[in-house]
């Protein structure tokens, strides 16, 4: 596996392989690799000549210092992980090469942003822009794969490539999960043992509420929801919507011909975890 810390230095080594006509799968993420990581690495693999994965703990998505500073950093482990699944590049670099200058660029994604990670999370998703597109600058690859396990993202991510013109596609991957159903997260490892035990109560609620859509009417599904996950010590639900797939309006009534998403933010004392589920 080659190993860069320079955009320059990445950036040259895919464009000399695009040149010879291979193609480039790129897998954005913070480390702390887990299944739901080499997943996304190994449709990158089946689909592309080349695959690149970054790792980067990009500051300006954190609203919370507290949980920048507490991010897991792994990157020996990630190394080794990266080489038994055959990722051909990782691009690891520091916070001064990706931000020589402060970055005061503003997104603005409408009411994408408006609602949920965007409202509970202020400025997050204007880091995830200004990261996402450095990072596609200097990894030019044909695809980039995000996991649908940060929903949300992947709609801002969409945007922001189609806003830009950005000549990558996106691809979308589902949300790898525990044996219990828990998605898979670099915080999980962030539990206790006893939270851990509980955590999956968050997608069996998500799987009830998607068994109680279209009967039950909006409110009775949140209702139910937010009270099955709160009556856990230390489990407090942030937010639980119930959103067009497409547009992320939040749905008022059930609407049988729309495709449309459940998400959730769950606070586990201090740690943050979200998850979704199509109720389609
Ligand atoms: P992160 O390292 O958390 O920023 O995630 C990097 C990429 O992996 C993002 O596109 C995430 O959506 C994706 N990802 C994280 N967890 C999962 C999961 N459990 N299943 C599928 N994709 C995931």
């Amino acid at each position: 596996m080659q190993f860069f810390k320079s955009r320059q230095a990445v950036h040259d080594f895919v464009q000399s392989h695009k040149k010879k006509d291979k193609t480039v799968g790129f897998v954005p993420t913070m480390g702390a690799l887990h299944e739901g990581h080499i997943q996304l690495i190994k449709k990158s693999k089946l689909q592309n000549h080349i695959t690149v994965v970054s790792i980067f703990v990009n500051p300006t998505q954190f609203n919370n210092q507290a949980d920048y500073h507490k991010y897991p950093n792994h990157i020996k482990n990630d190394t080794e992980k990266l080489e038994q699944v055959g990722c051909d590049v990782l691009f690891h670099p520091d916070v001064e090469e990706m931000y020589p200058v402060p970055d005061h660029r503003k997104f603005d994604f409408g009411e994408l942003e408006q609602m949920m990670e965007g409202a509970y999370r202020p400025g997050h998703f204007n880091g995830v822009a200004q990261i996402v597109s450095k990072l596609i600058e200097a990894v030019p690859a044909q695809k980039a794969y995000f996991g649908q396990k940060d929903f949300q993202q992947l709609a801002i991510v969409r945007k922001l490539v189609g806003d830009y013109n950005y000549p990558v596609e996106i691809i979308g991957c589902p949300t790898v999960r525990e044996s219990d159903g828990l998605a898979m997260s670099s915080r999980n490892e962030r539990l206790t043992s006893a939270q851990r035990q509980n955590a999956p109560v968050i997608y069996q609620s998500l799987l009830q509420a998607k068994k109680m859509y279209p009967e039950k009417n909006i409110n009775e599904i949140k209702k139910y929801v937010v009270e099955n996950i709160n009556k856990i010590p230390e489990f407090n639900v942030e937010y639980f919507e119930i959103v067009d797939h497409y547009t992320l309006r939040p749905i008022h009534s059930p609407q049988s011909d729309k495709y449309v998403t459940a998400c959730i933010a769950v606070y586990v004392q201090d740690v943050r975890l979200i998850d979704n589920i199509n109720f389609f």
